[in-house]
């Protein structure tokens, strides 16, 4: 089977055509990085109208670079939330579109899903249950993935979502936007050590994280005056690594162990964070599974996967479906202090 993927709920125009197999047959995504960056984050406007102009063409592209035609396709696979809902709505009407023109099944991906399935993607022999820190622009979770649809969410952030606190952290360092690259890159140069910064919930009996109140002594640090802006930004990614693993380590302490530690997400792409999930998933005799760094970041290419494992479960959804700016993976888990969904 072959699912035509769509991406827009953030700054990423993107289209993909994705085989069962795992064949990524064909793929394009565009960002929006030179639009907002002027504005230091994304403008919910700016983008939907970016996402407007760039999706038809871009569907076009991507089906002739595959030399196909809808006819070959089995299934339509948008994101229709949680995310910035002008932009959801163009991908997800287009979604629709294609499906009544070419009279194939639409499947609603919850982009959060698209994240969490995506390591399946890129690795065959990654089977559930596993357990899976997502870590993006909007969320940062620990969720035990038991099957496709079937995700409890175990940790959520209280306040900020670790790829908001890079961003944060890279606009108070004059690092402009997109901002996690930029903190790594010159995290490279500084020592982890220099900075004393704060761990907040590190060791709290409650599984949750909390990262407002590194992203304010970032901010106090670098108004010192007193410490190089490199020593900054390495201090901070090394106060986010202590607070993933210890929260992490109180996940495993709840569910025992899983076969498989997974990550995935934006943050994914971080290379010191994906360094130190690896040697926890060593110490818990875990698989360590992270998905190229071209399939961390936002990209249809999960978003046709997602549809790849859903429609062999006979599932498809209603033309009439509505875009959900907000839409947890896990409904059953709490609203946390109202944050973090
Ligand atoms: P969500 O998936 O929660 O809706 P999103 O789609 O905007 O949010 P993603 O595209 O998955 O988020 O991830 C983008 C985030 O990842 C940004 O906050 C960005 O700074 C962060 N990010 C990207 N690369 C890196 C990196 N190398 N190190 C740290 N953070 C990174
Ligand atoms: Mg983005
Ligand atoms: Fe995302």
């Amino acid at each position: 089977k072959i699912v035509l993927g769509i991406e827009s709920s953030c700054d990423e125009t993107a289209v993909a055509l994705v085989a069962s197999d795992r064949t990524i047959i064909a793929q394009r995504t565009a960002s929006q990085e030179e639009e907002h960056a002027p504005y230091g984050g994304v403008v919910p406007e700016i983008a939907a109208r970016a996402h407007a102009e760039r999706l038809a063409p871009m569907l076009e592209a991507v089906m002739d670079d595959a030399g196909m035609k809808l006819a070959d396709v089995d299934a339509i696979a948008a994101t229709a939330g949680p995310g910035l809902i002008g932009g959801v709505m163009v991908g997800l009407v287009s979604g629709k579109a294609l499906a009544m023109a070419a009279d194939k099944p639409l499947l609603a991906i919850n982009h959060l899903e698209g994240h969490a399935l995506s390591p399946r993607l890129a690795d065959e022999t990654l089977e559930f249950p596993y357990l899976l820190l997502l870590v993006s622009g909007g969320h940062c979770q620990i969720l035990s993935v038991k099957g496709v649809g079937k995700y409890r969410r175990l940790a959520t952030t209280i306040d900020d979502a670790l790829g908001e606190a890079f961003d944060k952290t890279a606009k108070i360092l004059g690092l402009g936007y997109p901002g996690g690259p930029a903190v790594e890159r010159l995290a490279r140069e500084g020592n982890p050590d220099a900075v004393p910064l704060p761990r907040p919930l590190k060791g709290s009996k409650e599984p949750h994280f909390s990262f407002a109140g590194l992203k304010s002594a970032v901010m106090r640090a670098a108004q010192s005056g007193e410490h190089r802006h490199a020593d900054i930004a390495a201090c901070f990614q090394q106060a986010a690594v202590d607070c993933l693993i210890d929260r992490l380590e109180h996940a495993l302490a709840e569910t025992g162990r899983l076969p498989a530690l997974v990550v995935a997400g934006g943050v994914a792409a971080n290379q010191v964070i994906r360094a130190a999930l690896e040697e926890l998933a060593a110490t818990h005799s875990m698989r360590f599974v992270a998905p190229p760094l071209a399939l961390c970041t936002d990209n249809a290419a999960m978003i046709a996967w997602a549809g790849c494992e859903r429609l062999p479960l006979g599932e498809s959804d209603p033309l009439d479906l509505k875009a959900r700016p907000r839409w947890p993976l896990d409904p059953e888990a709490e609203s946390v202090r109202g944050a973090g969904v």
